[in-house]
């Protein structure tokens, strides 16, 4: 294992195994949370995760002889079977699924956990599995929020976790052409680090960002808060070297070409189901001399909808840009408390009661990277477009206080969850003219469903990725647990999918498909689509090894 291997599986970074980032990260819930969710009748209930030897998983299955033969590719120290190692991979960071973990439900667990060093080893691995029949669930950064490291288990097929994090190297940097090849193993900020050596930057930062790897971006079509500028995650893939059963595929030659359909965007969204992606080129960038992050304050998230299309529009997106609807606004839980402040602050006052601030206007971040006056010079027009639709200016730290807590909320999940607090989000994306009939849509079908449990549902929603012909709707729920809130979310899931597909939504903008959105698949790509995947799945995994019931069923 490299160094940065190393560090990953033993560093104090190291993620808690039932939540998200280090325990010396952790914080209890701050007061005025506490304070506001008890307004709403959001009951807290203080709930433990239990301790890691109570964990129950099933017995390991994986058979002597097999697991000698992956040891013989390998090593013999990168094949693990110990409980640990299998509980850590046992499935992803969704709510639901902290929410099983925390309870000590591992039953997802693989029966191994093998880390190849390099491309020809995950070959190797292949070539063995497809031979023996074993079940090769691709582990990146561990971060799904779909299902997606839950596949199929059939009872009679051992299952494997390929943990990629071993190959974590930065390959050739490519200046003049501005590429650069990333080990898929790379976790972002390690990635982010290595292009800083050479004065580059790739710019993809989702909130997974400390954990999720770019073999992971790749296969989920990843988008990060900066894709308003930069792009998404597949728009900054140049190449890809991808592992399969029946062989190496390496993909993207040229910037461009019209050599028939272009066969990246068939592993760009696979989902570990066709292959292993061991390697990127990905597109980089100088690294930014100048950033800028204002807070603005919005009539109302229609007015707010409308001054976004017009910047998409006007090709004027700014880096970083995200819409808070009035309850997000309000409510803040999606982002951190300021330190020392209060966690329900809007930039327009502080400590709001969540009702009466429906009426007090919606939040708005802009952020600006890149060369100095590239960055003023577009912040100053944004500024324009925004004060002449009735946009006003927040205090100077209201950008900064945003950019500084922008990974904060997946621990503020983990302090939620601790007091017995459900909180979840879901994402969808539709064209400008559909996007608020969308936004109603979603936000009836969770309300409802959820209302009805008797939950006391909070529905939050922000716009965080502008297209000239639409945007993206994220939403995020708090809530109370009940007595079964595995069922409540999977009811309310179901609720907000069937309306995502009535609005002519997409099931999914950047979190992929995995388990938990294949129901909705057909309905967005057609039966045609899915005979297709189906295709390219029985020509790259004739055998059926990789992600069994991902993507495609
Ligand atoms: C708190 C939180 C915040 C999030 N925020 C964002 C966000 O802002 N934007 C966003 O886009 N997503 C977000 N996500 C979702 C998730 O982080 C992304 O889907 C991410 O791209 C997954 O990367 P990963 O390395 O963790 O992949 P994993 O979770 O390990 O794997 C995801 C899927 O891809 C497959 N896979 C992984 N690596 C490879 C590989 N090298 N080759 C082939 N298949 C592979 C897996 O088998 C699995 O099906 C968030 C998740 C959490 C928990």
């Amino acid at each position: 294992m490299t160094s940065t291997g190393q560090a990953r599986r033993t560093g104090s970074t190291e993620p808690v195994w039932w939540g998200w980032g280090p325990a010396s990260a952790h914080e209890p819930l701050p007061d005025e949370v506490r304070g506001l969710l008890a307004r709403l009748g959001i009951p807290a209930r203080p709930t433990a995760p239990v301790p890691l030897d109570q964990v129950r998983l099933p017995p390991a299955r994986l058979p002597v002889a097999a697991r000698e033969a992956l040891a013989t590719i390998v090593g013999s120290g990168h094949v693990h079977t110990h409980d640990e190692a299998r509980i850590r991979h046992c499935r992803g960071r969704s709510t639901t699924d902290l929410l099983r973990l925390r309870a000590g439900d591992a039953g997802a667990a693989p029966d191994a956990v093998v880390l190849p060093a390099d491309h020809d080893e995950v070959l190797a691995v292949l070539r063995l599995a497809s031979r023996e029949r074993i079940v090769v669930v691709p582990f990146g950064g561990g971060t799904s929020v779909v299902g997606g490291l839950e596949p199929a288990r059939p009872a009679e097929r051992p299952v494997v976790a390929l943990d990629l994090a071993r190959l974590d190297a930065l390959g050739r940097v490519d200046r003049e052409s501005g590429t650069a090849e990333l080990g898929a193993g790379l976790r972002g900020p390690r990635a982010e680090a290595l292009l800083a050596e050479h004065g580059l930057s790739l710019g993809h930062v989702p909130q997974s960002w400390e954990y999720a790897t770019i073999g992971g971006f790749a296969a989920t079509r990843s988008s990060g808060q900066a894709s308003a500028g930069y792009g998404r995650f597949d728009e900054l893939v140049v190449g890809l070297r991808v592992a399969t059963p029946v062989g190496s595929w390496e993909l993207g030659r040229a910037p461009a070409s019209a050599a028939g359909p272009d066969l990246r965007e068939l592993l760009l969204g696979s989902e570990g189901a066709f292959g292993v992606i061991t390697q990127v080129v990905a597109r980089v960038r100088p690294l930014p001399a100048r950033r800028i992050f204002e807070g603005w304050s919005v009539p109302d998230f229609a007015t707010g909808t409308r001054l976004l299309r017009t910047l998409a529009a006007g090709d004027l997106r700014p880096t970083v840009c995200r819409l808070s609807d009035e309850t997000e606004t309000v409510g803040g839980l999606a982002r951190p408390p300021r330190p020392g402040g209060p966690a329900a602050a809007t930039g327009s006052g502080s400590g709001t009661d969540l009702a009466d601030g429906l009426t007090g206007g919606c939040h708005l971040v802009t952020g600006y990277e890149g060369a100095a006056p590239a960055v003023e010079r577009r912040a100053a027009e944004v500024a324009g477009v925004l004060l002449a639709g009735g946009a006003r200016r927040l205090d100077a730290a209201a950008g900064p206080d945003w950019e500084r807590g922008r990974f904060r909320a997946p621990y503020l999940r983990d302090a939620l969850l601790d007091q017995g607090i459900f909180a979840e989000t879901l994402e969808t994306a539709g064209f400008w003219a559909t996007l608020p009939a969308l936004y109603a849509g979603v936000r009836a079908a969770l309300i409802g469903s959820l209302g009805a449990a008797q939950l006391s549902p909070v529905v939050m929603c922000h716009i965080s990725h502008l297209y000239a012909t639409g945007a993206s709707l994220y939403f995020t729920v708090v809530c109370a647990q009940g007595v079964d809130p595995i069922g409540s979310w999977r009811a309310a899931k179901t609720a907000a999918g069937d309306a995502i597909v009535a609005a002519g939504g997409t099931i999914t903008h950047h979190h992929a498909v995995g388990t938990e959105h294949r129901p909705w698949l057909d309905a967005e790509i057609g039966g045609l689509g899915v005979d297709v995947l189906r295709a390219v799945k029985r020509t790259l995994d004739p055998a059926g090894i990789l992600n069994p019931g991902i993507l495609v069923a």
